[in-house]
């Protein structure tokens, strides 16, 4: 990891943690992003997103943590390479699905030499709704390692 490359986010919460309504207010209050949003195939993307993002990637091939892992390293590695040839890139929220592990996608990025270079991780956001609880499990993720991982 680099200090001067690009600030990834990752976004975590299950489903009904306000995830989507948090992000279209930073966007709204002026956040320059390019979202790229985990979403389970078949569900469209919020409209405000795609309207008010400063680019979309949506991964719908799996989850971003573990069988959709290829498919969020392949998309980083195309912003690094637009970002490479002196495109402004600016920074990315990596919106992920239900439970995802952030630890697993921070492994992801951290262990591919390519993206280590180009991304600086700035943190993961881990929204939790007490009301709702976990309805969209990612597989082998536990609700309680998530949180304790988006509170380093
Ligand atoms: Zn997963």
């Amino acid at each position: 990891m680099t200090d001067n490359g690009l600030p990834l986010t990752a976004l975590g919460g299950w489903l009904g943690a306000g995830k989507t309504t948090w992000l279209r207010h930073q966007l709204h209050a002026g956040l320059q992003a390019h979202v790229i949003v985990n979403e389970a195939a078949g569900i469209a993307v919020d409209d405000a997103l795609l309207s008010q993002a400063h680019g979309l990637t949506v991964l719908a091939g799996g989850c971003a943590c573990c069988d959709g892992r290829a498919e969020l390293v392949a998309a980083l590695r195309h912003l690094a390479d637009r970002h490479s040839t002196g495109e402004a890139v600016p920074e990315i929220i990596l919106e992920t699905r239900g439970l995802a592990d952030p630890a697993a996608i921070i492994t992801a990025i951290t262990d591919d030499p390519l993206l280590a270079r180009h991304f600086r991780l700035t943190g993961t956001t881990v929204l939790v709704d007490a009301a709702n609880g976990a309805a969209e499990l990612c597989p082998g993720t536990l609700v309680i390692h998530q949180i304790r991982d988006g509170r380093h």
